[in-house]
C-alpha cells in the first residue's frame, strides 16, 4: 500500500498495526527489480528482512537434489522440480517452498506424467551452489558449511524434500503365521553416492534407522523406524 503511494500513517491503520511498526517495515524499500528476487538471496545480502524459512529450505534443497536441475547456461538461471501428477499435494509443496525461499513467481509446465515446477531467478546457484554441467551422480555433490549448519537442525524437512522427490512410500505385506501385516517403507533411489551419503546423515540426525538394499537404494522400515518418516515424511498426498 505504501509502495503505492498510501502514507504510512493511511496503511497503518488500513492494516490495523502500530505507526511505529509500520514505518519502520516501510523503511524497508525492495531492490529496483532484478529478476524479482535480488533482494531476497541471504547469500548475497546479509540484511534481508524477509529470510527463507530454513525449513522450507532444507525441504527443497532434498527436492532439487533428489530430482531437481538448476539450468545456469540460460540468461536467467531457471530451477526446474519435476513432480508426478500422482502427487498433486507435493506440486503445491514444491511450489511453496520455491517461494518461501526465493522466487517471486513460480510456473507449472505440463509434460508426460509429471509437471515440471520451475522458478527463473538470477540468484538460484547462490542458494543451490550444487549446480554444475553434466548429471549429478557424476560429479561430487557436497554441501557447503552453511547448507550443513542451515540443513542440521531441519534434517526432517531435508528428509522429506528427498523421499518426495525421489522416493517411494508403499505398504509392504507380510504374512506371519497366516496373518497379514501391512507396513509403509520408505525407498529412497538415487545414482549419486553423495546424495545417498547426504540422506543417511540426516537420517542419522534422526535417529532413524535405514539400510541400503541396493548400491543405489536405500531403504527405512520396520518397527518403530517407520513412526518417525510417517512424522518427518508422511505420505505423498
Ligand atoms: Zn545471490
Amino acid at each position: 500500500m505504501h509502495l503505492a503511494g498510501a502514507t504510512v500513517a493511511e496503511t497503518a491503520r488500513a492494516v490495523g498495526i502500530s505507526y511505529p511498526t509500520v514505518r519502520q517495515w516501510c523503511k524497508i524499500q525492495p531492490e529496483p527489480k532484478q529478476h524479482g528476487t535480488a533482494s531476497r538471496c541471504f547469500r548475497c545480502r546479509s540484511d534481508v528482512k524477509n529470510p527463507t524459512e530454513p525449513g522450507q529450505y532444507a525441504y527443497l534443497l532434498g527436492l532439487y537434489l533428489g530430482d531437481g536441475h538448476l539450468v545456469t547456461s540460460a540468461r536467467v538461471p531457471v530451477l526446474r522440480i519435476s513432480c508426478a501428477d500422482a502427487w498433486p499435494g507435493l506440486i503445491d509443496a514444491c511450489e511453496v517452498a520455491m517461494k518461501c525461499v526465493l522466487a517471486a513467481s513460480v510456473q507449472r509446465v505440463q509434460m508426460q506424467g509429471c509437471v515440471s515446477v520451475q522458478s527463473y531467478g538470477k540468484h538460484w546457484p547462490c542458494l543451490l551452489p550444487q549446480h554444475g554441467p553434466g548429471k549429478k551422480h557424476e560429479r561430487p555433490i557436497i554441501l557447503a558449511d552453511w547448507q550443513r549448519r542451515l540443513v542440521e537442525p531441519h534434517a526432517g524437512d531435508f528428509v522429506r524434500g528427498l523421499f518426495h522427490s525421489d522416493g517411494a512410500r508403499f505398504a509392504n505385506r507380510v504374512t506371519v503365521r497366516g496373518k497379514e501385516y501391512v507396513y509403509p517403507r520408505y525407498m529412497f533411489t538415487n545414482e549419486s553416492t553423495d546424495i545417498m551419503g547426504l540422506c543417511q546423515w540426516a537420517l542419522d540426525l534422526l535417529d532413524i534407522a535405514w539400510k541400503m538394499n541396493r548400491r543405489n537404494s536405500l531403504s527405512v522400515a520396520r518397527g518403530t523406524a517407520v513412526a518417525a518418516p510417517d512424522r518427518h515424511v508422511g505420505p505423498k498426498s
